[in-house]
């Protein structure tokens, strides 16, 4: 039976909502109830998902919905179902309420990545209604952890389950949302991500009494390497990639704006200092997390090197964990299907290639060959704060511009699948 095309609209927005009222903010994460509330849409379509857990509550849900035998590679749309934390004081509606107002939904994970999930779940649903014979394997995956390392979720499945989760291609987060830059309109589609290296540099001196001031303490040689990695910046590399996106845009690497820096380079941040147990002791050691960023064709090791160049050979460096970047070629069958499908659907715009400076469940996928881009179709005018949205307070989704990106995005996959949106929908 085909889906009439208004009621998919409809179920989208509703099951948007619904998830937005499921809290799962991670930590501590409790994804199984919107896991139980995916399968149970799944299951009345007639899938049989899968839920894998790698600790009780910690749910990630996989369904397949078979394609021709002998087909193409699998196409596999993912989205994960945690959320981060919200300061509820600052919200000025219920961070969970998913109230309509304003010609949004608004909620936690509306943007991130809540609407993605009920375009997925939709769309998996209404192919098996409508009995339709996709010309490759469709993978749903909505899995745990993403907003704290993926360790229960996509790091999990590709290291344990990796049977589930193998796909030619994957659609995940960040990329086909407008981008306004100066008078034009673009829309990123992520192709490659930076990797992280979470390092702990410590310190350690002669300890003291307080009131016996002293050069050479812990906290002062700390404070000095701090200083330090914050003025200087790490090497400037420009990739191939993004070589090829500025010239898209047409900006030369050293003109780019602010907003291009960190694709232009490694990253090191410091973000927890620790010293210090009593007041009036000089301690012996001083610690300091740096959120570490590795460009494509970078690693573990080149990332630790320039680091010695900035704080030399002396503190002692603890990787505590790290993840290698991703970068999947832009030229493909369905690269080339995103690009021209979303300049169709706004006329006057450029979808380009684009690397996060974050990082996605992407980066784990491509460890099993998937060539993995970020696509989640929104349409905004130029007055939404969208980036500034992702994480932050009144977080909300412009149902107008996800409508439209409903249809872009379903058109793009049921066309891999060797569909047509009339063989699905009426
Ligand atoms: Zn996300």
């Amino acid at each position: 039976m085909r889906t009439p095309w208004e009621k998919f609209e409809q179920e989208t927005i509703e099951n948007l909502r619904g998830l937005i009222t499921l809290d799962t903010t991670n930590p501590p994460g409790n994804e199984r109830i919107a896991a139980a509330y995916l399968a149970e849409i799944l299951t009345r379509a007639g899938l049989d998902p899968i839920i894998i857990e790698r600790a009780p509550t910690r749910s990630n849900l996989i369904a397949r919905v078979g394609g021709r035998v002998g087909g193409k590679a699998p196409l596999m749309l993912s989205s994960h179902t945690d959320v981060v934390p919200v300061e509820a004081a600052r919200w000025s509606r219920r961070p969970f309420g998913a109230e309509i107002a304003e010609g949004c939904v608004w909620g936690r994970g509306a943007i991130d990545m809540k609407s993605k999930c009920a375009m997925d779940v939709g769309i998996a649903a209404a192919l098996m209604r409508a009995g339709a014979s996709p010309e490759r394997d469709l993978i749903f995956a909505a899995v745990a952890d993403e907003e704290a390392g993926s360790e229960q979720g996509a790091k999990f499945l590709v290291e344990h389950h990796p049977e589930l989760v193998r796909a030619g291609f994957v659609l995940n987060e960040t990329g086909g949302f407008t981008l306004f830059l100066g008078e034009r309109r673009y829309y990123p589609i992520q192709v490659a991500e930076k990797g992280f290296v979470t390092v702990r540099m410590t310190v350690t001196a002669a300890p003291g009494h307080g009131s016996m001031p002293r050069v050479d303490t812990a906290i002062g040689w700390m404070a000095d390497l701090i200083t330090r990695i914050t003025r200087t910046p790490m090497r400037r590399r420009v990739t191939p990639l993004m070589r090829e996106t500025l010239a898209e845009l047409g900006i030369t690497p050293d003109k780019a704006p602010p907003l291009f820096g960190p694709m232009m380079a490694n990253t090191v941040t410091p973000t927890i200092v620790r010293a210090g147990y009593k007041d009036n002791v000089i301690p012996g050691e001083a610690s300091v997390i740096l959120d570490g960023r590795t460009l494509p064709g970078e690693d573990e090791r080149s990332f630790i090197r320039e680091l010695r160049e900035i704080v030399g050979p002396e503190p002692a460096l603890e990787v505590i964990k790290s993840a290698a970047p991703a970068e999947a070629s832009p030229d493909t069958g369905l690269f080339r299907l995103i690009k021209s499908r979303t300049e169709a659907a706004d006329p006057g715009a450029r979808a380009i290639a684009w690397m996060l400076p974050g990082a996605t469940d992407s980066k784990f996928y491509a460890q099993l060959g998937a060539t993995c881009y970020g696509f989640a179709p929104v349409r905004l005018d130029a007055r939404m704060p969208f980036g500034s949205l992702y994480h932050g307070n009144d977080e909300r989704m412009p149902i107008a511009g996800l409508l439209w990106g409903l249809r872009l995005y379903t058109d793009v996959v049921l066309t891999f699948l060797g569909l047509r949106l009339e063989d699905v929908f009426a």
